[in-house]
């Protein structure tokens, strides 16, 4: 039964927070995704007043498309980032995504919804021959920056695992969570701590004037020190200084498997190909597995295709796992955003003093959201980030 139809004016008039408009925070997020609930939690922390301005949901955004593998490996892999940035710099930035880890699981012991945080190992197997050179010397390079890595040859997968390739590297630290059991978690622990967050709002314009930001947006304005964009995919682009390239990727969970115990301890699964083939389980021994992205940017709006393409990825998983019973229960597709040079964007606006950017963009993008939080940190605080200028956006 309708109750009514055509379009009320009465909720025009009214919204739920209306009485916090018109405050000043210290510093407003405008996304409510991992992004600005990890940068919420870690400023909430220092004592500051913090608001968060998300258009739609709380977690609506990629963060409920996310397929939670936390990895400090990144899809460049070090030896070539080292190429590209220069040794110091990228076992710097792999350093801090195996320290991310760390703090992710410690915001993640601190919420009340318990977000399924699980350490996990991460296979990371040679797709071809052809690419088993560059994970040896992949190895080589972990190894010698001390990052906790094995080699496994053909043998050695053989006794692990229903599958074999030429080569794997067994990386040890990593860990899977549940994104939006997290994300939920992060926000009910804030709302205790002087977080307020405004859904349904949408900020419309955002400018610096006389030592602070004034935001405006569909329901009211207010006003805040710093202003951070944690707004994902969705953000809008900044001239030459964001290279990025949005396009789209699919994923699957199945039916819970009878038994898994093949699965050698649960271990995150992933190869060398690009784009990869990726794969985890769950706590109701579900399979998770995600692939095939492919260049249009939008999220793909045809079922038939999504399902098409799911039913791509759990024939790949039933080729690596024969024995296995798999039987794909969802499927999505969702925009997904990679930078040019596959580090995030993460600092202040090169030509305004007090507008952030937290953009976690690449596979790993929730690592990247938790170091990211921790630079904007300080460099709202005006404390020293020696690891700022990795991933400043005018690198
Ligand atoms: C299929 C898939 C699998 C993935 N798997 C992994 C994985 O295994 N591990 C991993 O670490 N990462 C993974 N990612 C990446 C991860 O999902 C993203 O890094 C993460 O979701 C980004 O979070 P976010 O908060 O930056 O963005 P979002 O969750 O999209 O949040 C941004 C929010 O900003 C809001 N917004 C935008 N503009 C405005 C505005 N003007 N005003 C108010 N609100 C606004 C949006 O509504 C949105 O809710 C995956 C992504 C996809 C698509």
């Amino acid at each position: 039964m309708e109750l009514h139809n055509g379009e009320l004016f009465w909720p025009t008039t009214y919204n739920d927070t209306e009485k916090e408009f018109d405050t000043h925070y210290d510093v407003a997020i405008i996304g409510g995704g991992m992004s600005g609930a990890l940068c919420a939690y870690v400023l909430s922390r220092e004592g500051l007043k913090v608001s968060i301005i998300e258009k739609r949901q709380l977690a609506s955004g990629s963060s409920s498309a996310n397929t939670g593998l936390l990895q400090f490996s990144n899809d460049i892999m070090l030896h070539e980032l080292i190429d590209q940035i220069g040794e110091e710099k990228a076992v710097r930035f792999y350093k801090l995504c195996q320290e991310a880890i760390d703090h992710l699981e410690e915001v993640a012991m601190s919420v009340p919804v318990s977000p399924e945080f699980t350490r996990r190992k991460s296979i990371y197997y040679a797709s071809t021959p052809l690419h088993l050179p560059k994970l040896k010397k992949e190895y080589k390079t972990l190894k010698l920056h001390e990052f906790p890595v094995e080699y496994w040859s053909r043998k050695d997968m053989k006794e692990h695992l229903p599958f074999s390739k030429t080569g794997a590297l067994i990386t040890r630290g990593d860990a899977e969570v549940n994104p939006f059991r997290f994300v939920n978690g992060i926000f009910d622990y804030l709302k205790d701590h002087d977080t307020t967050t405004f859904e349904g709002t949408e900020a419309l314009e955002v400018k610096e004037d006389r030592g602070r930001v004034l935001i405006e947006t569909t329901k009211g304005k207010l006003s805040a020190s710093h202003v951070v964009y944690a707004t994902g995919y969705e953000t809008p682009r900044l001239g030459e200084h964001i290279g990025t390239e949005i396009n789209r990727s699919y994923a699957i969970a199945t039916k819970p498997v009878e038994d898994l115990s093949e699965w050698h301890e649960r271990s995150l699964i992933w190869e060398t190909n690009r784009p990869y083939l990726y794969m985890r389980t769950t706590v109701d021994n579900r399979i998770i597995a995600g692939g095939l992205d492919e260049d249009p940017a939008e999220a793909p709006q045809n079922m038939e295709k999504i399902e098409n393409q799911g039913k791509r990825i759990e024939k790949e998983v039933q080729k690596l796992f024969p024995e296995l019973d798999i039987e794909m229960e969802y499927v999505w597709g969702a925009s997904f955003g990679e930078s040019l040079d596959h580090l995030p964007y993460i600092g202040r606006h090169p030509d305004m003093e007090r507008i952030y950017y937290l953009l976690g963009y690449g596979g790993n993008g929730t690592v990247y959201s938790m170091l990211g939080s921790r630079i904007l940190r300080d460099l709202i605080l005006g404390r020293p980030n020696p690891d700022a200028g990795i991933v400043k956006l005018d690198r």
